[in-house]
């Protein structure tokens, strides 16, 4: 394992995301190929490792003052052993190769988890629609499908949004390609409800971690009621993070954007969120203005310099990371521990470092890495595809339970999994575990392709 890790780092020595994400799988699941040697001689690790595609293209468009601009764009289609890609797309300018393949390795397990029939993929650019107007929006996402169409289909690939994609980004997406082949098809999900989405969809990622973190609460015997949550972010999955967490009866204490945070120590109620959503969704504007509406609220803005995040400093009981990867290090762990938080559920994808992990995993709290707790989102993605094909579309009830019961069946299978290797309550060996032998079964079903 250790020549493997040394060969990816060696080959793609710029991805230290993807490595990082790599080495977390290959860390878990060393005790599955101990037990089971055909894995090791059919170089399953080898193969789960290496992309079954890599697409990048130039992305060229015109802003609103005939200004050319040139991105890139990427797809990378991961593995298809359970079904065809499916993964966001994320508009971001910190995007590269390393950060869309660690993206698209992590989604292979986590679509495996959720038990539907989807591989894994994941998509962007580094194109930044922040401060862009509507059209100019729409003219970069009409040049990125220009060229992703042909790549793509609703049996082949099936993006969705992921950070900067949502669901404006979706509308102009799917416009142009209903327009370049002529079919509309359930070829993206996170569509808008009144030409194929799915009810619950904007919701599913983050009540999907609400679920799971109150899964993982019941096996103490407690429940989110009267418990104070620090949540990052103020997107999609920390809104619909909050939206649950404020539902079970928790205090949300904290929201932040990529500018900075706020803390609002008598809660962000209901009514508080509903101004969040309008600022970000509809106005799209900076966290920094809740504390201009509601001056009990503190904001502080952003200082990389300092080399922790104190928006992780506060008192409270559950920490709800639902912004980005790696934003919990082992300082801002530690001050988590020491505030007395007890659980901590990734909304975000891969938001804890390694070394905060270790020090989660050590004191013994509650911790659901995200490839579990964030299932729920591309879980709704796949009934959202499910009812395409079928032309109906379900309730919100039927959505909304069938997610509940895919959370909890994530739950139960990353505990049985963990225990069966002998790591009794450790979620994230769970998860690795339980998803690897999946999809590493298909892929061995199914010969050497
Ligand atoms: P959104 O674009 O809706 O929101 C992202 C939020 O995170 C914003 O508040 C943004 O602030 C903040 N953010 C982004 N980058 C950084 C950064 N580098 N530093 C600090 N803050 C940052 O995205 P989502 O809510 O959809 O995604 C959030 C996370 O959840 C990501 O890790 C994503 O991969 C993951 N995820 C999303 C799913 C979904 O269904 N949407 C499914 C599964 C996982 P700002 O506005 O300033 O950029």
């Amino acid at each position: 394992m250790n020549e493997l890790m040394l060969k990816i780092k060696d080959r793609d020595p710029a991805e230290k995301e993807f490595h990082q994400a790599v080495f977390e799988v290959l860390e878990t699941v060393k005790p599955v190929l101990d037990r089971y040697p055909q894995y090791r001689q059919s170089a399953v690790l080898e193969r789960i490792t290496e992309p079954e595609r890599v697409i990048m293209f130039r992305v060229p468009w015109m802003d609103d003052q005939n200004q050319v601009h040139v991105n890139r764009g990427f797809r990378v289609e991961m593995n298809s052993a359970r079904g065809p890609y499916k993964g966001g797309l994320r508009f971001h300018p910190s995007v590269n190769l390393g950060i869309i393949k660690f993206l698209a390795f992590e989604q292979v397990f986590k679509n495996s988890l959720t038990t539907l029939a989807m591989g894994g993929g994941k998509g962007g650019s580094d194109f930044n629609p922040k401060g862009r107007s509507d059209n100019e929006v729409m003219r970069f996402c009409q040049s990125f499908m220009a060229e992703l169409f042909r790549h793509i289909g609703a049996s082949t690939d099936i993006p969705a949004g992921d950070i900067g994609v949502g669901a404006r980004e979706i509308g102009f997406l799917f416009g142009m390609y209903k327009k370049l082949r002529n079919e509309f098809t359930g070829v993206l999900t996170g569509k808008s409800l009144n030409w194929g989405g799915s009810l619950i969809r904007p919701e599913a990622t983050g009540y999907g971690n609400v679920y799971f973190a109150a899964e993982m609460l019941a096996t103490r015997n407690q429940t989110f009621a009267g418990k104070t949550c620090l949540i990052s972010g103020s997107g999609n999955v920390a809104q619909f993070t909050a939206e649950k967490v404020l539902e079970l009866g928790g205090r949300v204490l904290t929201l932040s954007d990529s500018s900075g945070y706020i803390l609002d120590e008598q809660g962000i109620d209901a009514e508080k969120l509903a101004f969040v959503k309008d600022l970000k969704n509809i106005r799209r504007g900076r966290i920094r203005e809740y504390a201009d509406r509601y001056p009990e609220a503190v904001y502080t803005a952003r200082d990389p310099g300092t080399g922790f995040n104190p928006l992780w400093n506060h008192q409270a009981d559950c920490a709800l990371p639902c912004a980005t990867e790696n934003e919990i290090n082992r300082q801002d762990a530690e001050n988590l521990v020491q505030n007395g938080v007890r659980l901590v559920s990734e909304g975000a994808n891969m938001p804890s470092t390694p070394e905060a992990i270790d020090i989660f995993l050590d004191q013994g709290l509650l911790y659901a890495p995200s490839k579990a707790a964030n299932a729920g989102g591309v879980a709704v993605s796949g009934l959202e595809m499910a009812q395409n094909s079928m032309r109906i579309n379900w309730p919100r009830e039927e959505v909304d339970g069938r997610l509940k019961i895919i959370m909890k069946s994530i739950h139960k299978t990353c505990l049985d999994a963990a225990a069966e290797y002998n790591e009794p309550g450790n979620y994230l060996a769970g998860a690795n575990i339980a998803g690897f032998v999946k999809v590493v079964d298909a892929m061995l079903d199914q010969g050497l392709v």
